[in-house]
């Protein structure tokens, strides 16, 4: 860089000073030519005042190259003296001119490296009568003096040129001093080792940049270290957490995991891994990337954990949480309400059946209202434990789906017993079109009977329910009281009713929604629901399109 700075500079000088010499020797010449040409008119003029006066003209003082004429007033020569003189005076352009204006001036080439300045005057002669009086002197371009010159010149030009390049030299020394530090206290700060004290600033603004520069590595190490700190103190803070995290660079190879997850892969932290090492299926990373992000269920050492990935900045990370608790939690939960429905429906199937010999022996009337007592209980605890069987079987069990079943037929099903209640509350149920879906039978049922009975059940008295098919679906809309905005976000839950339903003893057991919902949900669709207070309520429910070759 220096070399080539050096370079360039000394070209420049080189350049400059050649220009220079090119001028200098063009003026040269072209000054010398001017005296030729102001002696050939200072001759020209003693002559002709000789001549105007009559004096005789004495040609053996004549310099070397000088040439002298009288001439007519016509041009045809008189008299003529001296050297180099021309045959035909006529044809000379300064004749021409002196004819005509009275002087002409004229260089012309001579030999080698002389030439002629003459020069034409008008003049009288002693009787008053007009002639002209031509004169030339030699000049001689480069002689002597021009390589005197030039020899002067070219000295004082090298001397220049050297001049210049030790200049160069030495002030870019100077100047790539503060870079070649820099580079030093770069790579010092990069590999981070101690930095080396800067070199003694030869001027002013190399101190100010040494000053500069090592404020600027200060407040870069502060920074570094800050940035360290807050790294170990991140690090410590996913240390202490039990969840498994794992941070991932752009390739395969762990940036950092926590000593949970050290712990639960039975890796050395202090050694490179990479994540195929910990047996992760490649699609978790392939989703990760393509969907950046993703949520599912890993088992690993007999534990389940809910494995959460995403994208960050510079590449990904996993995280862990142990969920076995939950999971078992649940599944006991679960075995624990269906293995309890079964055992209470068993006695409460007695009780319905003594309940009913009851009412048909003889007894006194008194007991009447007992009997009638037990068998609506024991009726809607029956419901209640079929609705919880159904709960149950939907989310844990497997209802064979033997191919694709008419909905419009469960429906018209659904509605025959429903019958009693749509007399009861006189309330019209209109069936609308058909779908035909791949689904089990008696899940198609349930979800329509349980929509169909809600409808009768809060729909005003003699009111309406429309069940209406879709291209993907079907939805039923009634003309009742309407959800509010709280309750609607809530009526899918198990045993949310809204507050009206509970007073009424609707019959109701608080599930029929959650079956509907966890029904669609099994079958990848959901139900969603649009109602407004006092005019009524749709629920929709969509599935999802059979894929080709199903
Ligand atoms: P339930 O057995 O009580 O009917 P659901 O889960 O079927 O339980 O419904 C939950 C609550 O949602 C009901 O108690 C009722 O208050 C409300 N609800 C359901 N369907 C309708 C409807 N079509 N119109 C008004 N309210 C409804």
């Amino acid at each position: 860089m220096r070399k080539r700075l050096v370079i360039s500079v000394s070209s420049l000088i080189f350049a400059a000073v050649a220009a220079v010499f090119s001028f200098s020797v063009f003026f040269f010449t072209s000054s010398t030519l001017n005296q030729g040409r102001a002696e050939a008119h200072h001759m020209a003029t003693i002559y002709a005042h000789a001549f105007e006066d009559g004096q005789p003209i004495d040609a053996t003082v004549f310099p070397d190259m000088f040439g002298l004429a009288i001439l007519k007033e016509d041009g045809s020569l008189v008299n003529e003296w001296g050297s180099n003189l021309p045959l035909d005076y006529t044809v000379l352009p300064e004749v021409e001119t002196a004819m005509s204006e009275g002087e002409g001036e004229a260089v012309k080439y001579y030999d080698g490296s002389f030439k002629l300045a003459s020069c034409c005057l008008q003049t009288p002669d002693p009787s008053g009568n007009t002639y002209y009086v031509y004169c030339h002197v030699g000049v001689e371009l480069y002689g002597p003096a021009f390589v005197n010159f030039c020899v002067s010149s070219a000295l004082v030009s090298v001397a220049i040129i050297v001049l210049g390049i030790i200049l160069a030299y030495v002030m870019s020394g100077l100047s790539f001093k503060p870079i070649a530090a820099s580079k030093v206290r770069f790579r010092e700060l990069v590999e981070n080792r101690p930095l080396t004290p800067f070199p003694k600033p030869h001027d002013k603004p190399s101190e100010e940049y040494y000053r500069e520069v090592d404020e600027a590595s200060k407040a870069l190490l502060a920074a570094r270290k800050s940035l360290n700190d807050e790294k170990e103190g991140i690090r410590n803070i996913l240390d202490s957490v039990s969840d498994l995290i794992i941070l991932m660079g752009e390739g395969e190879d762990i940036a950092f995991l926590n000593k949970a997850a050290a712990k639960a892969f039975r890796l050395d932290v202090s050694k490179f891994h990479s994540l195929p090492s910990l047996g992760f299926p490649s699609e978790v990373e392939q989703t990760i990337r393509k969907h950046r992000k993703v949520e599912q269920t890993y088992d690993l050492n007999n534990k389940t954990y809910a494995l959460r990935g995403y994208m960050t900045s510079g590449g990904y990370v996993i995280a862990l949480a142990d969920i076995s608790f939950e999971v078992n939690g649940e599944k006991l939960r679960s075995s624990f309400f269906s293995a309890a429905s079964h055992e209470l429906k068993t006695p409460l199937t007695s009780i319905m059946g003594q309940a009913e010999i009851l009412s048909l022996t003889p007894h006194p009337d008194a007991l009447d209202p007992s009997i009638d007592s037990i068998e609506k209980a024991s009726a809607r605890m029956y419901r209640l434990i079929e609705d919880m069987l159904s709960l149950s079987r939907i989310e844990f069990g497997h209802r064979e789906v033997k191919g694709p079943v008419s909905l419009a037929k469960a429906a018209e099903e659904a509605k025959g017993a429903l019958n009693f209640l749509m007399e009861e509350k006189g309330v019209t149920v209109m069936i609308n079109g058909d779908f035909v879906y791949p689904i089990n039978y008696d899940d198609a049922y349930s979800l329509i009977k349980n929509l169909l009975e809600n409808g009768i059940r809060y729909g005003h008295k003699r009111g309406h329910v429309w069940l209406n098919f879709l291209p993907n679906g079907f939805e039923v809309k009634d003309d009742g009281a309407g959800i509010g905005e709280p309750d609607k976000q809530r009526v899918f839950e198990r045993f949310y009713r809204v507050e009206q339903s509970r007073d009424k003893a609707s019959g109701g057991t608080g599930l029929g929604l959650a079956i509907v919902k966890h029904t669609m949900l099994s079958y990848g669709g959901k139900v969603t629901l649009d109602s407004t207070l006092g005019e009524g309520s749709v629920f929709t429910c969509v599935f999802p399109s059979v894929k080709k070759g199903k």
